[in-house]
């Protein structure tokens, strides 16, 4: 099938994003143990932790702005999307390492927005920009995984959403909530719907955050209307819960339990991007998880996928940081 984008580069693109050292691994003497080598056509793409170095399609360094991890890791995402492909874009690593920061960033300050809202405000701009005679309709649905339940995230009353297939076998997630949008703003607001949503039913929103995936999905379909020509492109948006041994914490009942489900679905999706990159068609297990099934449509063929890993550039995290570097390896 025909690739999105230029064609040039893979279905596939792993950036790494390293935030700078914060406050506590300052105060309890955490060394920056991270380099970034450049050689001749490697400028943003080498980084080296205790002597091993990787090889990604950007690095993104402590000190990069909101600004530039969006035309690096998501920028060429948008064109896509209104051509009519399918994409994910997803954080992935242990908790504090900047997912959130990343995807979302501060929705309100121009300057500190993440990858969402810029990627929403450019899909906008392009609409407005369009000459041809087109129609969009474009719709949102906000939802998360815990304990490998889908629950509404615009709708409390939905707590176990299933996922089913339709009649061309395309997954999705029945019954979730989808929000009509004609602006910006609006889709802004239903995100903080469902962010406040999301902390009523909990105590502690940042271990409940770390303990869930949140999956932010938006669907834009446009109609030629001299040509008839329809076209839809989805892009789910996704911040992965923590990916950390929970081993380090002595965990036991209830977060044992979160620890193991988050853990299972993490290897699914490694598997599943793993096999992909692997050029392996003929057995993709987007089976072994609820998360990479809702994905499956929008995770290779002829989707556009991009992975954020987000990494600690601290000492104290490691083992950590290395395993969150030899996930998005295993990408490549
Ligand atoms: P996660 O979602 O992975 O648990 P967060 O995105 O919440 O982590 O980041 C943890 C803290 O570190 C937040 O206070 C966030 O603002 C800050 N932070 C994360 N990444 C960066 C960065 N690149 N630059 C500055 N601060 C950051
Ligand atoms: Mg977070």
């Amino acid at each position: 099938g025909e690739k999105p984008g230029s064609g040039a580069e893979d279905s596939i693109q792993v950036v790494a994003r390293f935030r700078p050292l914060n406050d506590s691994e300052v105060r309890t003497g955490s060394r920056f143990i991270v380099s970034f080598p450049t050689s001749k056509g490697q400028e943003d793409q080498l980084v080296c932790i205790q002597g091993k170095t990787f090889q990604f399609d950007h690095i993104l360094k402590p000190n990069i702005s909101q600004e530039s991890v969006y035309n690096k890791a998501a920028k060429n995402i948008v064109k896509d999307v209104l051509n009519g492909y399918n994409g994910t874009i997803f954080a992935y690593g242990q908790t504090s390492s900047g997912k959130t920061h990343t995807m979302e960033g501060v929705i309100s300050d121009g300057q500190q927005q993440g990858i969402m809202p810029r990627i929403i405000n450019d899909i906008f701009q392009h609409i407005y920009s369009m000459e041809e005679n087109l129609e969009f309709h474009i719709k949102v649905s906000y939802f998360e995984i815990y304990m490998d339940k889908i629950r509404d995230l615009l709708d409390v009353s939905k707590v176990n959403l299933a996922v089913h297939e339709d009649k061309n076998r395309v997954t999705y997630v029945k019954g979730a909530t989808e929000r009509f949008v004609s602006s910006p703003e609006e889709v802004f607001e239903v995100i903080e719907l469902g962010k406040s949503n999301r902390h009523i039913a909990v105590t502690n929103m940042n271990e409940h955050s770390s303990r869930s995936h949140s999956v932010f999905l938006i669907q834009v379909k446009q109609e030629n209307m001299e040509t008839q020509k329809k076209l839809l492109g989805k892009l789910y948006m996704v911040d992965l819960a923590g990916s950390e041994k929970v081993s380090k914490t002595g965990a036991e009942g209830t977060v044992l339990d979160e620890a193991k489900n988050i853990n299972k679905s993490l290897s699914a999706l490694g598997n599943v991007i793993s096999a992909l990159a692997d050029g392996n068609k003929s057995h993709i297990p987007y089976r072994d998880s609820k998360l990479t099934r809702i994905l499956q449509e929008s995770l290779g063929g002829n989707a556009r996928t991009t992975i954020v890993i987000c990494c600690s550039p601290a000492s104290y995290n490691e083992s950590e940081t290395r395993s969150t570097l030899d996930f998005g390896k295993r990408a490549k």
